[in-house]
Formats: structure tokens, sequence, C-alpha cells
């Protein structure tokens, strides 16, 4: 693979050749390509037990679990403790390794987290250099927007101010493992998307060749161990040591029994609770309304949130989801868990059908258009939670390549017109649901219509409302909704495709609050000495939704917020 590689330029990447030749690493894409949920071992169920969303009350949090002197089998001392191997953990550990830190990581599973390979950079010299210069004020002020204000602007600013110094420092490392970056989004920043002004920089770095091995984690786990640190794998947070206003440790369960680890300062770096579906349910209503589909690391159940509350931290109070337009399901499947309490889960079977993204037309059950399709993946969704069942039918026809490239769409989305620029054929780029029998094909509307369930009134109405987005590409005006004249598409020429979507979830984004040195805040507001959190565990910085247009936002602060602390500690930070 690696030989591979090397023949790619950024041009050709660009160009999209070099995907091509990537082949099967890059049809892989996690996040970007189609994947199902088969994969991530979670339970599924079939659309007849699919049942509505609940939010009943429950006892979430539990309580903080009691660990006699005599339970501890061993104990560990160090000046760092750093619990998560993931994209938060993995860049605290390779940066305490370079700067010399006493450290100890500590992982609940047997490797490292999975890289999320799309990660956003501010003002990357490789940005620049192809004309995307970002105003850092102004993007401080979009993501503040997107959070309707509930964040903390010094946090959002330390990943502003701090993401460049990162891909440097990380681009060394990737570029001596034969891995060249790539600025993803040149000349994207201008886009007319949403019907209205979104401010989109151009911070999509990705390293070639997207998901070939070495990627960001493994690189980071070897500068860890050929420095002689040993990451404590099978080690899984039981409860942090705290008393006084300070974390001073924390005690794990292990194969040897339970081992206590005494540190002088403590960094949660555990991830979001998306796999928690008692958590979810209590804490992400939206996400019960619109969710068919698990797109999320099984690992990330939210304990380390928990064991953080529990030590006197304070959680965002409100939800942020992280939720793609991607969950492919079959006619008459709604969105929300099936099941309830801890056995809870989506029922969807297809995770990320990239298809989803495209803003092609999308209809309710009633066979009628509720939204402007061309937004952030979530807003479809969360405005499908608004509609029957959750869920929305998206429908293209046989020029769907062409409209894609037209559409241009941007992020992880990409992936389908990097796809089609190299002429992938659409059967092919959705073979997934295609084969599943999940996407319907047709050779007219008609039969679509019947395929995809429309019966009735709804087929009627459907039947119209093909006829009105035609007149309206006619016309490009889309006087219902107002999305852009080069988003909309006919649908008149065979074969027709279809398919129901709900959500997917990828993550959750609110955690416990942090002031800007990740530093986590008791509930009032006060530093609990000791203890940081970073990433997805950490909180202050989205609210409501994931701000899909400032892409790889939420690798890149996890990311920085990791490198950040261990630099702190370090002493390497100027004030
Ligand atoms: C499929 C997918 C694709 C994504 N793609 C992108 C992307 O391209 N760009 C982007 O910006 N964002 C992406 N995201 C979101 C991004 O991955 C997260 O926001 C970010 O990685 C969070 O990093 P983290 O370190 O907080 O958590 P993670 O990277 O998930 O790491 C958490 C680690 O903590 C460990 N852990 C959990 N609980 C315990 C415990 N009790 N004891 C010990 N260890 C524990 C876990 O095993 C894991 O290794 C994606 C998410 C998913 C699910």
């Amino acid at each position: 693979m690696a030989d591979m590689n090397k023949g790619m330029t950024r041009r050709n990447f660009f160009g999209l050749g070099a995907l091509t030749a990537a082949g099967a690493a890059v049809a892989g894409l996690a996040g970007c390509a189609p994947s199902s949920q088969t994969e991530s071992g979670a339970t599924t169920a079939s659309a007849s037990e699919t049942a509505s969303s609940s939010t009943a009350a429950v006892d979430w949090l539990g309580v903080e679990p009691e660990v006699a002197d005599s339970d501890i089998t061993s104990t560990l001392d160090t000046d760092f403790l750093i619990i998560g191997a993931g994209t938060a953990g993995m860049a605290a550990a390779a940066t305490a390794t370079d700067l010399g830190l006493d450290f100890i990581l500590c992982e609940k599973d047997q490797v490292v987290q999975e890289t999320r390979e799309y990660v956003g950079i501010v003002n990357a010299q490789d940005a620049i250099a192809q004309g995307g210069e970002t105003d850092p004020k102004k993007l401080l002020n979009e993501l503040t927007r997107y959070a309707s204000g509930r964040c903390n602007q010094e946090v959002i600013k330390v990943w502003i101010d701090e993401s460049n110094e990162y891909l440097e420092w990380v681009n060394e490392k990737m570029l001596a493992a034969d891995k060249p970056p790539v600025m993803d989004m040149p000349g994207q920043s201008d886009h007319q998307t949403g019907g209205t002004d979104y401010y989109i920089p151009a911070l999509q770095h990705v390293w070639m060749t997207p998901y070939v091995p070495p990627m960001r984690n493994d690189v980071m786990q070897t500068t860890v161990e050929n420095a002689g640190n040993e990451i404590l794998f099978g080690y899984t947070l039981v409860k942090l040591i705290h008393g006084d206003g300070k974390v001073t440790g924390a005690i794990f369960d292990t194969e040897d029994g339970k081992v206590q680890i005494n540190a002088k300062d403590t960094l949660l770096a555990t991830g979001g609770y998306p796999a928690n579906p008692v958590m979810v349910s209590a804490l992400q209503p939206a996400t019960l309304t619109c969710v068919t589909s698990s797109s999320y690391s099984p690992k990330d159940d939210g304990y380390g949130l928990r064991a953080g509350i529990w030590a006197g931290g304070k959680k965002d109070a409100d939800p942020a989801p992280m939720i793609f337009d991607r969950g492919a399901v079959e006619v008459g499947v709604n969105a929300g868990y099936v099941g309830t309490g801890a056995n809870a889960a989506f029922p969807g079977t297809i995770f990320q059908e990239n298809i989803g993204s495209q803003p092609f037309m999308k209809v309710n059950r009633n066979g009628v258009r509720f939204a402007n399709e061309s937004t952030p993946y979530d807003f479809i969704c969360f405005q499908a939670g608004q509609q029957p069942g959750g869920v929305w039918c998206t429908v293209f026809d046989a020029n769907a390549p062409q409209d894609i490239l037209r559409f241009d769409t941007i992020g992880c989305s990409a992936y389908a017109k990097q796809m089609m620029a190299v002429g992938m054929p659409i059967e092919e780029f959705c073979a997934m649901s295609l084969d599943a029998g999940v996407m319907k094909k047709a050779d007219t509307i008609e039969d679509l219509a019947d395929q995809l369930g429309f019966e009735g009134e709804a087929k009627e109405n459907f039947l119209n409302q093909v006829e009105r987005y035609n007149a309206q590409f006619d016309a490009q005006s889309d006087d219902d909704f107002g999305k852009e004249a080069y988003r909309l598409s006919a649908l008149r020429t065979p074969p027709f495709y279809g398919c129901w979507f709900g959500g997917t979830l990828l993550t959750t984004l609110d955690g416990l609050q942090i002031n800007k040195d990740c530093q986590v805040l008791d509930a009032d507001g006060n530093v609990i000495e000791g203890f940081y959190a970073a990433g997805d565990v950490s909180g202050s910085f989205f609210s409501g939704n994931y701000p899909e247009y400032i892409v790889g936002v939420a690798s890149g602060r996890s990311s920085v917020q990791g490198r950040h602390v261990a630099r702190l500690l370090a002493g390497d930070l100027t004030a």
C-alpha cells in the first residue's frame, strides 16, 4: 500500500484518479462509504418490531461504585494519567511522549480506537496556498451560532488557534509513515447551500490514502511505544479518585483485578455516550425522533462521562448529537429505538448509505416534500423527526451521476462526487442498499411509488410532487423551500430510484463543562484540580447539532484538546 501511495500527488487526488486507484481501501471509508450495521455488531430488528420513540425518565447517571482498599490488587503512580486511547487520548499520549512527560495511558479495549480521518484545521498553509484562508473570528461566531450560544468561546478558540500547530506536529509523523496530507476541500468556501449564508471554511484534512493503515492513531501509538511507553489495554475505568475539589487518579478493572493509578493530573478522554441507549433515551430526545441506525463505536458507552459527574463535574445542559442522513431502511420502518432500556437498539441495518446526503428530492410518508434538502446532514433528520415515522424518502433518476457532480457537496458526502467523477455506475455506488432490496428501482415513477409503499392519497401526492419538482427544476426555482437552483434535479429519465432513510447516530458531543485548558468545572464553575476532559466526553463546544459545514471540527477539536493538555502540563504553552 505504501508503494501505491508514492505515485499520488495532491493534484491527482483532487483529480480523483487516485481514489479509484486506492480502490477497496477508499471504498471502506468509514463514515463516508456505504456500510452496514452488521459490521458494528449492534442488534437489529425487523420493521414490525420497530417502536416509536420513548423518553421515559430513567436514572441514567447511577451511583458511583464503592471500591474497598482491600479490593485493590496493585497501585501505580504517575504524573499524568490519560484514560481512553481515541482521538483525544492518543494526541495527548503522543504529545506527552514527545515532551518527556511521565504518563500512563489506559484503554478498556485491546486496541486503540479507530481513527476518524477527516480533521478540521484552521488556516493550514496548504489551504491558504489554495486560496482557502479562514477568518478565525467569523468561524468562532459561526460555531457559536450553530450552538445557539450554548458554548464557551474561549474553549472553541483553542481549536481555532492551535489546530495549525497540531497539524504541523502530526504531519511530521504522518510523512515519516509515508502518509502525505491532503487539504480536501479547495474552493468550497463560497458554496451556496441551505438557502441562506453559511460560512464554509476550507478546513478538511485527510492523509493519503484515507483508511489505508497506518492511520493517525496507529502512528501515535508507534510514537508512544517506540519511546518505551506501554499502553495499558484492558483497563476499564471504574471510578475517578476524588475529594476536596481534586481528582488524584482513577481505579480500573483489569484482568489482574482492580488497579489504582495515582496521578497528579488526570485526563478523561473516553468519548461520548452513543452506545448507551439508556443515556441516549434520557438525554437526546431529538435523536429518538429521527434516527434509524447506529454508526458509533460500541466502546463509547458514556461511562467516563458518568464517572466525571460522580467526581463533581457538571454536564452541558443540552444535547448535541452527531447524526448523518444515511440510515437507509425498508419501507415502513420508523425512527427510534426498538426495545427499551439497555437492550434498546436502532432498527436499521445500513448505517452509511452515502447517497443519503445528496440533496435530491425528499418526501415524507404523505408523499410530499417537507424541507429544503440542501442543508447540513442533520437538518433533514431533525425536520423528519416532525414528520410521520421520523423518516423520509429520497428519489433520483438515471441522471444521478451528473446531478451529484453538479450538487458538489462537501465533507465526506463529497465521496459520492468523487466516485461519479471517476465513472462509478450509480448502482455500484448504491450496491449495498440495492442488493439488500432497501433501495427500490423502477422503470416508471408509478411503479416506484408502489414499491416505496405509497398508497391511495399518499401515492397521488407523490406523483403530483414529482411533477411539481420537475416544474421547479425547469423553472430553476424552488418556490417551496428556497433550495438553490443548482441543487434541483429532474425526475424524468428511467430507471428511477427511491429509498427510505432515517438518521444514523455517530456520537454525542455534549459533555463535561470545561475551561479553555480543558479543566473540568464543578456546578459552581470552579476548576476541579487535577482533572481535565477532552474530546466527546467534554462539553462547552457544541449544542443541539453537529456543524457539519465546519468539516472535521469534531476530530479537530478532540485532537487539539488532547495535545493542549499535554503541552500545558509540560509547560510547552506560552500564556
Ligand atoms: C464512524 C465515525 C466517523 C467519524 N468521522 C469523523 C470525521 O471524519 N471527522 C470528524 O471530525 N469527526 C468524525 N467523527 C467524530 C469523531 O470521531 C469524534 O468526535 C472524536 O473522535 C472523539 O474523540 P474522543 O477521543 O473523544 O473519543 P474516541 O476517539 O471515541 O475515543 C474514546 C476512547 O475511550 C475508550 N473508553 C471508553 N470508555 C472507557 C472506559 N470506561 N475505560 C477506558 N477506556 C474507555 C474507548 O474505548 C475509546 O478508545 C466520526 C465518528 C464516527 C463514529
